[in-house]
Protein backbone atom coordinates (compact mmCIF):
# COMPACT_ATOMS: atom_id res chain seq x y z
CA UNK A 1 0.00 0.00 0.00
CA UNK A 2 2.40 2.40 1.11
CA UNK A 3 4.77 1.79 -2.20
CA UNK A 4 1.58 2.51 -4.26
CA UNK A 5 0.67 5.82 -2.44
CA UNK A 6 4.41 7.13 -3.41
CA UNK A 7 3.56 5.34 -7.19
CA UNK A 8 5.94 3.20 -6.97
CA UNK A 9 6.06 -0.38 -7.84
CA UNK A 10 7.88 -3.95 -7.22
CA UNK A 11 10.80 -2.90 -9.26
CA UNK A 12 10.78 1.00 -9.01
CA UNK A 13 11.57 2.51 -5.74
CA UNK A 14 10.22 5.61 -4.71
CA UNK A 15 10.64 7.76 -1.98
CA UNK A 16 8.21 7.16 0.70
CA UNK A 17 8.08 11.41 1.57
CA UNK A 18 6.17 11.13 4.83
CA UNK A 19 6.25 8.62 7.10
CA UNK A 20 3.86 5.57 7.11
CA UNK A 21 2.96 6.09 10.42
CA UNK A 22 1.73 9.48 9.88
CA UNK A 23 0.14 9.02 6.63
CA UNK A 24 -2.36 6.22 8.57
CA UNK A 25 -2.95 9.03 11.45
CA UNK A 26 -6.64 10.76 10.65
CA UNK A 27 -6.87 13.81 9.11
CA UNK A 28 -7.74 15.85 12.23
CA UNK A 29 -3.95 14.71 13.62
CA UNK A 30 -1.90 15.66 10.38
CA UNK A 31 -2.39 12.43 8.53
CA UNK A 32 -4.06 11.23 5.68
CA UNK A 33 -6.59 8.84 7.06
CA UNK A 34 -5.58 6.01 5.12
CA UNK A 35 -6.84 3.27 7.38
CA UNK A 36 -3.85 -0.08 8.15
CA UNK A 37 -4.74 -3.05 6.87
CA UNK A 38 -3.71 -4.58 10.35
CA UNK A 39 -6.41 -1.93 12.23
CA UNK A 40 -9.25 -3.14 9.92
CA UNK A 41 -8.95 -6.64 10.36
CA UNK A 42 -8.21 -6.29 14.05
CA UNK A 43 -11.63 -4.15 14.00
CA UNK A 44 -13.98 -6.63 12.09
CA UNK A 45 -12.74 -9.21 14.17
CA UNK A 46 -13.86 -7.14 17.26
CA UNK A 47 -17.29 -6.72 15.50
CA UNK A 48 -17.57 -10.90 16.12
CA UNK A 49 -17.09 -10.65 20.28
CA UNK A 50 -19.86 -7.35 20.18
CA UNK A 51 -22.04 -9.71 18.28
CA UNK A 52 -21.48 -12.59 20.36
CA UNK A 53 -22.87 -10.67 22.99
CA UNK A 54 -25.62 -8.68 21.55
CA UNK A 55 -27.05 -11.76 19.64
CA UNK A 56 -28.42 -13.58 22.23
CA UNK A 57 -30.38 -16.47 20.79
CA UNK A 58 -29.23 -16.61 17.12
CA UNK A 59 -28.15 -19.56 15.85
CA UNK A 60 -24.36 -18.38 15.09
CA UNK A 61 -23.90 -18.10 18.48
CA UNK A 62 -25.86 -21.22 19.76
CA UNK A 63 -23.66 -23.63 17.42
CA UNK A 64 -20.62 -21.71 18.77
CA UNK A 65 -21.50 -21.57 22.61
CA UNK A 66 -22.27 -25.75 21.87
CA UNK A 67 -18.77 -26.23 20.46
CA UNK A 68 -16.94 -23.94 22.50
CA UNK A 69 -18.85 -23.75 25.49
CA UNK A 70 -19.43 -26.25 28.60
CA UNK A 71 -19.00 -26.43 32.07
CA UNK A 72 -16.00 -24.89 33.01
CA UNK A 73 -15.61 -22.28 30.86
CA UNK A 74 -16.74 -18.93 32.31
CA UNK A 75 -14.82 -16.47 30.18
CA UNK A 76 -16.27 -13.53 28.17
CA UNK A 77 -16.28 -15.47 24.76
CA UNK A 78 -15.85 -19.51 25.25
CA UNK A 79 -13.10 -20.88 23.82
CA UNK A 80 -12.25 -24.61 24.00
CA UNK A 81 -8.20 -24.51 23.82
CA UNK A 82 -8.34 -28.27 22.03
CA UNK A 83 -10.58 -27.25 18.85
CA UNK A 84 -8.82 -25.55 16.41
CA UNK A 85 -10.67 -23.37 13.71
CA UNK A 86 -11.24 -19.69 13.00
CA UNK A 87 -13.50 -19.04 16.32
CA UNK A 88 -10.39 -19.87 18.29
CA UNK A 89 -8.33 -17.56 16.32
CA UNK A 90 -10.30 -14.36 16.44
CA UNK A 91 -10.52 -14.78 20.31
CA UNK A 92 -6.60 -15.63 20.94
CA UNK A 93 -6.33 -12.58 19.06
CA UNK A 94 -8.77 -10.58 20.16
CA UNK A 95 -7.34 -11.83 24.06
CA UNK A 96 -4.11 -10.29 23.07
CA UNK A 97 -5.18 -7.07 21.88
CA UNK A 98 -5.96 -4.04 23.84
CA UNK A 99 -7.88 -0.94 22.40
CA UNK A 100 -7.01 1.89 24.01
CA UNK A 101 -5.21 0.10 27.25
CA UNK A 102 -8.37 -1.93 27.71
CA UNK A 103 -9.06 -5.14 27.04
CA UNK A 104 -12.05 -6.25 24.44
CA UNK A 105 -14.51 -7.67 27.09
CA UNK A 106 -13.95 -3.96 28.95
CA UNK A 107 -15.46 -2.20 25.94
CA UNK A 108 -18.60 -4.06 25.87
CA UNK A 109 -20.77 -2.58 29.38
CA UNK A 110 -24.05 -4.08 29.83
CA UNK A 111 -27.24 -1.72 31.05
CA UNK A 112 -29.67 -3.78 33.37
CA UNK A 113 -33.08 -3.53 32.72
CA UNK A 114 -34.96 -6.93 33.32
CA UNK A 115 -31.44 -8.50 33.93
CA UNK A 116 -31.96 -11.51 32.26
CA UNK A 117 -29.78 -11.43 29.60
CA UNK A 118 -26.71 -9.74 31.43
CA UNK A 119 -24.07 -11.82 33.45
CA UNK A 120 -23.93 -11.49 37.47
CA UNK A 121 -20.48 -12.39 37.76
CA UNK A 122 -18.27 -11.84 34.02
CA UNK A 123 -20.06 -9.05 32.71
CA UNK A 124 -19.11 -5.56 33.11
CA UNK A 125 -22.57 -3.99 34.46
CA UNK A 126 -21.76 -2.78 38.00
CA UNK A 127 -18.66 -0.83 39.19
CA UNK A 128 -15.41 -0.89 36.86
CA UNK A 129 -14.23 -4.65 36.87
CA UNK A 130 -15.75 -7.92 37.11
CA UNK A 131 -17.83 -8.99 40.15
CA UNK A 132 -15.96 -12.57 40.10
CA UNK A 133 -12.39 -10.45 40.12
CA UNK A 134 -14.08 -8.14 42.83
CA UNK A 135 -15.38 -10.69 44.87
CA UNK A 136 -13.83 -13.98 44.36
CA UNK A 137 -14.20 -15.33 47.55
CA UNK A 138 -18.32 -15.16 46.95
CA UNK A 139 -17.65 -16.13 43.37
CA UNK A 140 -16.18 -19.60 44.28
CA UNK A 141 -19.01 -20.38 47.00
CA UNK A 142 -22.01 -19.26 44.39
CA UNK A 143 -23.72 -22.58 42.85
CA UNK A 144 -23.98 -21.10 39.16
CA UNK A 145 -21.34 -19.02 38.04
CA UNK A 146 -23.15 -18.21 34.69
CA UNK A 147 -26.48 -16.91 36.79
CA UNK A 148 -28.15 -13.80 35.65
CA UNK A 149 -28.66 -10.57 37.26
CA UNK A 150 -31.99 -10.72 37.84
CA UNK A 151 -31.49 -14.68 39.00
CA UNK A 152 -28.88 -12.36 41.61
CA UNK A 153 -30.67 -9.63 42.39
CA UNK A 154 -34.32 -8.55 43.09
CA UNK A 155 -35.75 -4.81 43.57
CA UNK A 156 -37.32 -4.67 46.96
CA UNK A 157 -38.83 -1.64 48.94
CA UNK A 158 -35.42 -0.97 50.36
CA UNK A 159 -34.00 -0.80 47.14
CA UNK A 160 -31.90 -3.85 45.93
CA UNK A 161 -31.77 -7.05 47.40
CA UNK A 162 -29.28 -9.87 46.88
CA UNK A 163 -30.20 -13.78 47.08
CA UNK A 164 -27.28 -16.32 46.75
CA UNK A 165 -27.13 -19.82 45.86
CA UNK A 166 -24.13 -21.09 48.07
CA UNK A 167 -22.68 -24.23 48.51
CA UNK A 168 -22.05 -22.91 52.02
CA UNK A 169 -22.70 -19.72 53.65
CA UNK A 170 -19.52 -17.05 53.51
CA UNK A 171 -17.97 -17.28 56.90
CA UNK A 172 -14.66 -16.69 56.70
CA UNK A 173 -13.35 -12.87 57.51
CA UNK A 174 -12.28 -12.20 53.28
CA UNK A 175 -15.71 -14.02 52.73
CA UNK A 176 -17.40 -11.54 54.55
CA UNK A 177 -15.85 -8.45 54.03
CA UNK A 178 -16.78 -9.39 50.58
CA UNK A 179 -19.95 -9.86 51.33
CA UNK A 180 -20.36 -6.54 52.85
CA UNK A 181 -18.58 -4.72 50.01
CA UNK A 182 -21.59 -6.28 47.89
CA UNK A 183 -24.32 -5.00 49.91
CA UNK A 184 -22.77 -1.81 50.17
CA UNK A 185 -22.30 -1.56 46.11
CA UNK A 186 -25.86 -2.70 45.76
CA UNK A 187 -27.17 -0.60 48.06
CA UNK A 188 -25.88 2.48 46.04
CA UNK A 189 -26.86 1.15 43.01
CA UNK A 190 -30.15 0.87 43.62
CA UNK A 191 -30.81 4.62 42.96
CA UNK A 192 -30.86 3.90 39.33
CA UNK A 193 -34.35 3.57 38.51
CA UNK A 194 -33.98 1.61 35.27
CA UNK A 195 -31.91 -1.25 36.90
CA UNK A 196 -34.39 -4.28 37.47
CA UNK A 197 -37.11 -2.58 35.61
CA UNK A 198 -39.46 -3.77 33.17
CA UNK A 199 -36.95 -2.65 30.02
CA UNK A 200 -34.77 -4.99 28.38
CA UNK A 201 -31.23 -5.72 28.80
CA UNK A 202 -28.87 -3.51 26.52
CA UNK A 203 -25.49 -2.97 25.93
CA UNK A 204 -22.73 0.33 25.48
CA UNK A 205 -19.76 0.08 23.36
CA UNK A 206 -16.82 1.67 24.75
CA UNK A 207 -18.76 3.36 27.84
CA UNK A 208 -20.36 5.82 25.86
CA UNK A 209 -23.93 5.83 26.64
CA UNK A 210 -26.32 4.31 23.92
CA UNK A 211 -23.56 3.89 21.50
CA UNK A 212 -22.96 0.87 19.40
CA UNK A 213 -20.20 -1.48 17.71
CA UNK A 214 -18.57 0.44 15.09
CA UNK A 215 -15.69 -0.49 12.82
CA UNK A 216 -14.39 3.33 12.50
CA UNK A 217 -14.83 3.79 16.06
CA UNK A 218 -12.75 0.71 16.75
CA UNK A 219 -10.06 1.37 14.29
CA UNK A 220 -9.89 4.96 16.51
CA UNK A 221 -9.58 3.32 19.85
CA UNK A 222 -6.61 1.26 18.36
CA UNK A 223 -4.69 3.98 18.48
CA UNK A 224 -5.87 7.19 20.86
CA UNK A 225 -4.15 9.55 22.41
CA UNK A 226 -0.66 8.07 20.12
CA UNK A 227 -0.96 11.12 17.68
CA UNK A 228 1.73 13.91 17.60
CA UNK A 229 0.33 16.28 14.36
CA UNK A 230 -0.94 18.81 17.17
CA UNK A 231 1.30 21.71 15.56
CA UNK A 232 -0.16 21.27 11.83
CA UNK A 233 -2.20 23.25 11.00
CA UNK A 234 -3.99 22.44 7.73
CA UNK A 235 -7.62 21.82 7.25
CA UNK A 236 -9.07 19.86 4.34
CA UNK A 237 -11.19 21.56 2.10
CA UNK A 238 -14.53 19.62 0.75
CA UNK A 239 -14.50 22.22 -2.35
CA UNK A 240 -10.51 22.01 -3.36
CA UNK A 241 -10.02 18.17 -5.35
CA UNK A 242 -8.02 16.01 -3.57
CA UNK A 243 -4.98 16.18 -5.23
CA UNK A 244 -4.87 19.82 -4.52
CA UNK A 245 -5.25 19.23 -0.52
CA UNK A 246 -2.46 16.99 -1.18
CA UNK A 247 -0.06 19.56 -2.54
CA UNK A 248 -0.81 21.58 0.53
CA UNK A 249 -0.29 18.84 3.24
CA UNK A 250 3.12 18.37 1.68
CA UNK A 251 4.51 21.37 1.84
CA UNK A 252 2.83 21.88 5.05
CA UNK A 253 5.12 19.27 6.31
CA UNK A 254 8.16 20.33 3.34
CA UNK A 255 8.06 17.13 2.04
CA UNK A 256 7.94 18.14 -1.45
CA UNK A 257 10.27 17.39 -3.99
CA UNK A 258 12.02 21.14 -4.27
CA UNK A 259 15.47 20.83 -5.83
CA UNK A 260 17.16 20.94 -1.68
CA UNK A 261 14.81 18.56 -0.61
CA UNK A 262 15.98 16.15 -2.92
CA UNK A 263 19.62 16.89 -2.64
CA UNK A 264 19.14 15.79 0.96
CA UNK A 265 17.58 13.07 -0.12
CA UNK A 266 21.01 12.14 -1.84
CA UNK A 267 19.33 12.37 -5.32
CA UNK A 268 21.63 13.92 -7.59
CA UNK A 269 21.11 17.84 -9.01
CA UNK A 270 23.19 19.44 -11.14
CA UNK A 271 21.51 23.07 -10.23
CA UNK A 272 19.62 23.92 -6.57
CA UNK A 273 18.61 27.12 -7.56
CA UNK A 274 15.15 28.48 -7.95
CA UNK A 275 13.63 27.79 -11.22
CA UNK A 276 11.83 30.88 -10.84
CA UNK A 277 14.58 33.40 -9.99
CA UNK A 278 17.83 31.60 -10.65
CA UNK A 279 19.45 33.48 -7.35
CA UNK A 280 18.50 31.55 -4.51
CA UNK A 281 18.36 27.83 -3.86
CA UNK A 282 15.21 26.33 -3.63
CA UNK A 283 13.74 25.13 -0.87
CA UNK A 284 10.21 25.03 0.34
CA UNK A 285 9.90 28.67 2.04
CA UNK A 286 11.55 30.15 -0.49
CA UNK A 287 10.02 28.36 -3.57
CA UNK A 288 5.94 29.35 -2.27
CA UNK A 289 6.68 32.13 0.06
CA UNK A 290 10.61 34.05 -0.28
CA UNK A 291 10.46 34.09 -4.11
CA UNK A 292 9.56 37.44 -5.72
CA UNK A 293 7.70 35.47 -8.58
CA UNK A 294 5.27 33.76 -5.54
CA UNK A 295 5.48 37.48 -3.63
CA UNK A 296 3.89 38.87 -6.75
CA UNK A 297 1.13 35.44 -7.00
CA UNK A 298 0.21 35.91 -3.83
CA UNK A 299 0.04 39.94 -3.91
CA UNK A 300 -2.52 39.53 -6.90
CA UNK A 301 -4.34 36.83 -5.17
CA UNK A 302 -4.94 39.27 -2.07
CA UNK A 303 -5.81 42.60 -3.99
CA UNK A 304 -8.42 39.67 -5.75
CA UNK A 305 -9.88 38.29 -2.75
CA UNK A 306 -10.01 41.97 -1.12
CA UNK A 307 -6.99 41.32 1.55
CA UNK A 308 -5.00 43.27 3.50
CA UNK A 309 -1.61 43.15 2.68
CA UNK A 310 0.24 40.61 4.84
CA UNK A 311 3.36 39.40 5.35
CA UNK A 312 4.67 35.57 5.68
CA UNK A 313 7.57 34.52 6.90
CA UNK A 314 6.72 31.03 6.28
CA UNK A 315 3.84 28.84 4.65
CA UNK A 316 2.45 28.26 7.97
CA UNK A 317 1.47 31.97 7.66
CA UNK A 318 -0.43 31.19 4.24
CA UNK A 319 -2.19 28.71 5.84
CA UNK A 320 -3.38 31.04 8.79
CA UNK A 321 -4.52 33.56 6.27
CA UNK A 322 -8.33 32.78 6.76
CA UNK A 323 -7.84 33.72 10.22
CA UNK A 324 -7.77 37.49 8.66
CA UNK A 325 -10.85 37.14 6.93
CA UNK A 326 -14.03 38.49 8.50
CA UNK A 327 -17.38 37.16 8.32
CA UNK A 328 -18.89 33.80 8.05
CA UNK A 329 -17.68 30.18 7.77
CA UNK A 330 -17.59 30.42 4.06
CA UNK A 331 -15.76 33.27 3.79
CA UNK A 332 -13.04 31.43 5.42
CA UNK A 333 -13.35 28.12 3.79
CA UNK A 334 -13.09 29.73 0.40
CA UNK A 335 -9.91 31.46 2.01
CA UNK A 336 -8.17 28.51 2.79
CA UNK A 337 -9.15 26.77 -0.35
CA UNK A 338 -7.54 29.63 -2.70
CA UNK A 339 -4.36 29.54 -0.53
CA UNK A 340 -4.36 25.71 -1.58
CA UNK A 341 -5.26 26.23 -4.88
CA UNK A 342 -2.54 29.11 -5.00
CA UNK A 343 0.19 26.74 -3.41
CA UNK A 344 -0.99 23.92 -6.08
CA UNK A 345 -0.85 26.18 -9.49
CA UNK A 346 3.11 27.36 -7.92
CA UNK A 347 3.93 24.10 -7.71
CA UNK A 348 2.41 23.21 -11.47
CA UNK A 349 4.38 26.25 -12.57
CA UNK A 350 7.51 25.41 -11.15
CA UNK A 351 7.26 21.86 -12.66
CA UNK A 352 5.97 23.15 -16.09
CA UNK A 353 9.29 25.39 -15.86
CA UNK A 354 11.47 22.58 -15.23
CA UNK A 355 10.52 20.03 -17.25
CA UNK A 356 8.94 21.61 -20.14
CA UNK A 357 10.85 25.06 -20.26
CA UNK A 358 7.51 26.93 -19.93
CA UNK A 359 8.23 30.21 -18.89
CA UNK A 360 4.68 31.64 -17.18
CA UNK A 361 4.11 35.03 -16.31
CA UNK A 362 2.27 36.04 -13.07
CA UNK A 363 -0.89 37.11 -14.24
CA UNK A 364 -1.21 33.65 -15.79
CA UNK A 365 -0.64 31.74 -13.12
CA UNK A 366 -2.99 34.53 -11.07
CA UNK A 367 -5.66 33.77 -13.80
CA UNK A 368 -5.24 30.03 -13.74
CA UNK A 369 -5.86 30.40 -9.69
CA UNK A 370 -8.67 32.42 -10.28
CA UNK A 371 -10.16 30.17 -12.77
CA UNK A 372 -9.73 26.94 -11.09
CA UNK A 373 -11.23 28.45 -7.61
CA UNK A 374 -14.52 29.34 -9.86
CA UNK A 375 -14.63 26.19 -11.60
CA UNK A 376 -14.02 23.86 -8.16
CA UNK A 377 -16.14 26.41 -5.95
CA UNK A 378 -19.20 25.89 -9.00
CA UNK A 379 -18.88 22.28 -9.58
CA UNK A 380 -18.01 21.12 -6.20
CA UNK A 381 -19.28 23.41 -3.12
CA UNK A 382 -23.15 23.94 -2.20
CA UNK A 383 -23.62 27.51 -3.57
CA UNK A 384 -22.83 26.25 -6.85
CA UNK A 385 -25.99 27.61 -8.13
CA UNK A 386 -25.25 30.91 -6.46
CA UNK A 387 -21.74 30.89 -8.68
CA UNK A 388 -23.84 29.97 -11.46
CA UNK A 389 -26.16 32.90 -11.27
CA UNK A 390 -23.64 34.89 -10.22
CA UNK A 391 -22.01 34.16 -13.49
CA UNK A 392 -25.93 35.61 -14.84
CA UNK A 393 -25.58 38.73 -12.44
CA UNK A 394 -28.70 37.28 -10.82
CA UNK A 395 -27.07 37.02 -7.29
CA UNK A 396 -28.38 39.45 -5.71
CA UNK A 397 -31.61 38.19 -5.52
CA UNK A 398 -30.32 35.84 -2.67
CA UNK A 399 -31.16 36.11 0.87
CA UNK A 400 -29.68 35.68 4.34
CA UNK A 401 -26.39 33.45 4.66
CA UNK A 402 -26.25 33.07 0.33
CA UNK A 403 -26.46 36.41 0.26
CA UNK A 404 -23.52 37.18 2.02
CA UNK A 405 -21.80 34.75 0.11
CA UNK A 406 -22.81 35.74 -2.84
CA UNK A 407 -21.83 39.22 -2.88
CA UNK A 408 -18.19 38.04 -1.24
CA UNK A 409 -17.70 36.06 -4.35
CA UNK A 410 -18.74 38.61 -6.30
CA UNK A 411 -16.19 41.09 -4.31
CA UNK A 412 -13.65 38.33 -5.91
CA UNK A 413 -14.82 39.60 -9.16
CA UNK A 414 -14.97 35.53 -10.30
CA UNK A 415 -17.60 36.73 -13.40
CA UNK A 416 -15.52 38.86 -14.81
CA UNK A 417 -12.44 36.91 -14.49
CA UNK A 418 -14.29 33.78 -16.14
CA UNK A 419 -15.03 35.71 -19.43
CA UNK A 420 -11.30 36.96 -19.63
CA UNK A 421 -9.79 33.34 -19.31
CA UNK A 422 -12.30 30.50 -20.09
CA UNK A 423 -13.59 32.06 -23.07
CA UNK A 424 -17.39 31.32 -24.45
CA UNK A 425 -15.59 27.47 -25.05
CA UNK A 426 -13.97 26.78 -21.75
CA UNK A 427 -16.48 28.13 -19.80
CA UNK A 428 -19.41 25.82 -21.60
CA UNK A 429 -17.30 22.99 -21.45
CA UNK A 430 -17.43 23.01 -17.68
CA UNK A 431 -20.96 24.01 -17.09
CA UNK A 432 -22.45 20.76 -17.58
CA UNK A 433 -19.85 18.66 -15.96
CA UNK A 434 -19.18 17.13 -12.10
CA UNK A 435 -15.53 18.43 -11.88
CA UNK A 436 -13.63 15.02 -12.66
CA UNK A 437 -10.55 14.36 -9.76
CA UNK A 438 -7.11 13.07 -11.56
CA UNK A 439 -4.69 12.24 -9.09
CA UNK A 440 -1.62 13.49 -10.91
CA UNK A 441 -0.88 18.01 -11.54
CA UNK A 442 0.41 16.51 -14.56
CA UNK A 443 -2.00 15.05 -15.62
CA UNK A 444 -2.77 15.90 -19.35
CA UNK A 445 -6.25 16.14 -19.41
CA UNK A 446 -5.54 19.27 -17.54
CA UNK A 447 -3.95 21.25 -20.00
CA UNK A 448 -6.93 20.82 -22.31
CA UNK A 449 -9.12 22.39 -20.03
CA UNK A 450 -7.58 26.05 -20.53
CA UNK A 451 -6.24 25.60 -23.88
CA UNK A 452 -10.57 25.01 -25.02
CA UNK A 453 -9.78 22.04 -26.47
CA UNK A 454 -12.59 18.97 -25.56
CA UNK A 455 -11.38 16.20 -23.59
CA UNK A 456 -10.96 13.21 -25.27
CA UNK A 457 -14.28 12.31 -24.03
CA UNK A 458 -16.10 15.21 -25.65
CA UNK A 459 -14.72 14.12 -28.87
CA UNK A 460 -16.35 10.47 -29.16
CA UNK A 461 -19.66 11.96 -27.14
CA UNK A 462 -19.99 14.29 -30.77
ZN1 LIG B 1 13.15 32.19 -6.47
Amino acid sequence: MRTFLWSGSEDIRKIHWVSWEVVTSPKTEGGLGISRLEDVNLALLAKWAWRFTVEQGSMWRGVIEAVHGGRGNWCFLPIKRSISGCWKCIVKILEAKRFNGKSMHHLIRGVVGKGDNICFWSDFWLGNTLLKDRWPCLYKLDRGKKCKVNERVTRGSNGLVFTGRWYRFPSSVEELSEFQDLERLLHNAGHHQSLLSDSVDKWNWADKNGSVFSVAGCKDLLHDGNYTGQRFKLKWESWVPIKVNLIAWRAERDRLPTRVALEKRRVQIDNVLCPFCNLVEEDLKHLLVGCGFAYGVWSGICKWCKLDPFFAYDFDDLLMLYKNVHGGKWRKKIIRGIVMITTWVLWKARNAKIFQDKNMKVVEVVAEIKSRAFIWLKNRSKFSNIVERLFKDEATKEKGERARMASFVGAMAIADLVKTTLGPKGTKLHQNRPETTHNHPEDPKFETVFSGQPYPEDVQAD
